[in-house]
This record gives C-alpha cells, structure tokens and sequence, in this order.
C-alpha cells in the first residue's frame, strides 16, 4: 500500500454549496423575465460541462446553455438568453459557505497532506467561491477545468494538479460528489478515490465512499 501524500478535492457541492440553489435562483429569473419555466434545472446540469468546454466566463457559459435549452423546446433564442441574464443578476457568487466539517478536516489535513481542487467551472465564478469562503488558506494548487483542460472525467485536469504539486497519481486520492465527473476521472488518471455521496443503494464505483466529510477526520485510506 502506497502513503498518501496529496488529497485533491472537488469544488461544488464536496467543499462549498451555495445558500440558494440553482433551482430557487432559475425559478427567481423566469418570473422576472415574466414566463413560465422554460427548462427544468436539471437540464442546466446536465449541459454544463458541455458548455463550459465552449465559453470562458459562467455569464457566457449560462447564456449559450439557456439559448439552447429554450431553442430545443421551441421558444426563442432571445429568451434564453434573457432567462441568463435574470439568472447572472440574482446569483452572487459570494454566497457560498464551507460544507458542514469542511474546515475541521482541512485543518486536520493541512498538516499532513498537500492539498489541491480539481473544478469543472469557470475560473471567474470558482476563484470567488474559493475567496469567498476562505479556501485558499489551505489549497495549494487548483485547475479549472473546461478551461485551462478538458472537464473531468478527462485525466488531463488531475495531471495538471499532481504536475502543480510534483506528485505522482500513486500518492494522491481525489474526493468529491460526483461519480460520473470525480470518481471516473479521477481512476482515468491513476489516482484512488472517495466518493461523497447519500447514495449507499447502488454499489459504489469508488475505491472509499463517505456519507460526510466528517468521515475523513480518520481517513479511509488509513484504515
Ligand atoms: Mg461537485
């Protein structure tokens, strides 16, 4: 068994969330646009990787998504693009806070690990979440990915980070919530995982899965 000496982290919803969902803030921006909801939320998700791979700021990334999801359901570009607009005006991406335990087990890993983010997001929307809730007084290194890489799952956004740190993917394990982008991306380039997730019914694709970030004060792979 190999030590581990880095532990990389995704972003959203792995160490920060925002205190209003995308869903409350798309509902906000259809009624002030004044129509009724064009797209669920959910299509918003699944497209964003996609289009953070095309745009280089989260304003263009929304407003090419918002013009598409509409276009496919037979509305008009313009209220897409509208919608997007609503939707920059609310979001604020000061209003993000550390995930319950965040801070206690980055304190704790602080001491023994070196400590990267590996992000699908727009360094403009990802750099203000890191600021906004203090991060970067314990990360040394972050990749945006879609941006400075392709999105994970591809293996180039890890490598980046490990090139950043001087570490080998043998020494380093990757955390975060999603299994199709962080679990599989992070095996695509060599590196063991933990999966955070409230989902125990289907079997994990995960090397470690935790159902909190609190699990992580005795880390699974010492275990
Ligand atoms: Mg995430």
């Amino acid at each position: 068994m190999t030590t581990v000496e880095t532990v990389l982290f995704d972003l959203d919803d792995t160490l920060v969330r925002y205190q209003r969902s995308p869903g409350e803030i798309l509902s906000v921006a259809f009624d002030s646009v004044g129509v009724e909801p064009l797209f669920p939320v959910e299509s918003y998700y699944d497209r964003f990787d996609e289009f953070a791979e095309q745009t280089n700021s989260i304003d263009e990334l929304r407003s090419a998504c918002f013009e598409s999801l509409a276009v496919e359901r037979g509305y008009e570009r313009q209220l897409g693009q509208e919608v997007a607009a609503a939707f920059s005006e609310e979001r604020d991406q000061t209003n993000v806070e550390l995930l319950p335990q965040a801070e206690s087990v980055l304190d704790n890993f602080y001491e023994q690990y070196t400590l990267g983010i590996v992000t699908n997001g727009s360094p403009d929307s990802q750099q203000t979440k890191i600021e906004a809730t203090g991060l970067d007084r314990w990360i040394d290194t972050v990749v945006f990915a879609g941006y400075e890489t392709p999105t994970k799952p591809a293996p180039e956004p890890f490598e980046r980070a490990l090139a950043a740190l001087a570490v080998r993917p043998e020494s380093a394990v990757h955390i975060g919530d999603s299994a199709d982008t962080d679990i599989h991306g992070a095996h695509n380039a060599g590196l063991d995982s933990v999966w955070l997730t409230a989902d125990h019914s289907t079997d994990s694709p995960a090397t470690y899965t935790i159902g909190s970030l609190a699990e992580l004060l005795s880390p699974p792979w010492k275990q």
